[in-house]
């Protein structure tokens, strides 16, 4: 569905992706691991149209749209839970799934909110609060609720564990494979390493801008290198 071929990207001077490849094939959960620095939000910028490579291209649907702009990009079915989660503090929980449909022109936007509002009950509970006053855990899903709103084929999720506790990181997990199961794509990007291996089949390892392993996540959460560097054992 989805494939990067030979990516460089630059800040100025900075080469912050080496000829990165990745693949993401139609239904599969594909993740990138790797530590601070290592390229992850990098190649998430670069996917999305927020960054432009130098050389290399990024192939959506068999269509080459490296040079496509991101509202281009979320039109041809990505979205992008980004790091962070840049929930709009000062609009109510509504406001923000409206945003995600900003670009839709069918009539199925009001019934769509209700659907994720289904699978989101919280976000009903609280469609009127300010999305700022949410909790980290509640933010996040708004965020991915929101990326859903644009329907996207492939949903790219950055770092979505990142700062919530351990019990909410399992309920964002059971989502994103829920999501996934009922036939979205997705490219996680994760420095938690264990659950990025556990809900993907394949996966990447990135280096300081470069791939250094990839392969079946069932294989690679035996390899000792990754255990020692990743999993902490
Ligand atoms: P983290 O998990 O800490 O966000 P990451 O793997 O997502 O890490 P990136 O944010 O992609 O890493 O950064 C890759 C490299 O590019 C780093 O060396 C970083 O310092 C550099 N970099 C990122 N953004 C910029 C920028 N705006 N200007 C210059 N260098 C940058």
């Amino acid at each position: 569905m989805l494939s990067i071929k030979n990516v460089n990207t630059y800040y100025g001077n900075i080469q912050a992706l080496k000829d990165v490849s990745i693949k993401v094939p139609e239904g599969e959960i594909v993740s990138i691991l790797g530590s601070n620095g290592a390229g992850k939000t990098t190649t998430m910028k670069t996917i999305t149209g927020m960054l432009k490579p130098k050389s290399g291209n990024v192939t959506f649907l068999d269509e080459d749209v490296t040079f496509l702009e991101p509202h281009q990009l979320v039109e041809k079915g990505i979205a992008l839970v980004p790091e962070g989660r840049e929930i709009l503090g000062g609009m109510s929980v509504l406001e923000n799934l409206e945003m995600g449909a900003f670009h839709r022109k069918d009539k199925e936007v009001k019934n769509d909110i209700e659907k994720v509002m289904d699978r989101f009950p919280i976000l009903r509970e609280r469609k009127n609060q300010l999305g700022g006053t949410l909790s980290g855990g509640q933010q996040q899903m708004l965020a991915i609720a929101r990326a859903l709103m644009s329907k996207p084929k492939l949903l790219l999720l950055d770092e979505p564990s990142m700062g919530l506790a351990p019990l909410v990181v399992q309920d964002i997990f059971r989502i994103i494979r829920e999501i996934n199961k009922e036939g979205t794509t997705v490219l996680l990007v994760e420095q938690n390493a264990r659950q990025a291996l556990k809900v993907a089949h394949t996966a990447y390892v990135l280096e300081t801008g470069k791939v250094v392993k990839s392969g079946l996540t069932s294989e690679m959460i035996n390899d000792s290198s990754i255990k020692e560097a990743y999993l902490g054992h």
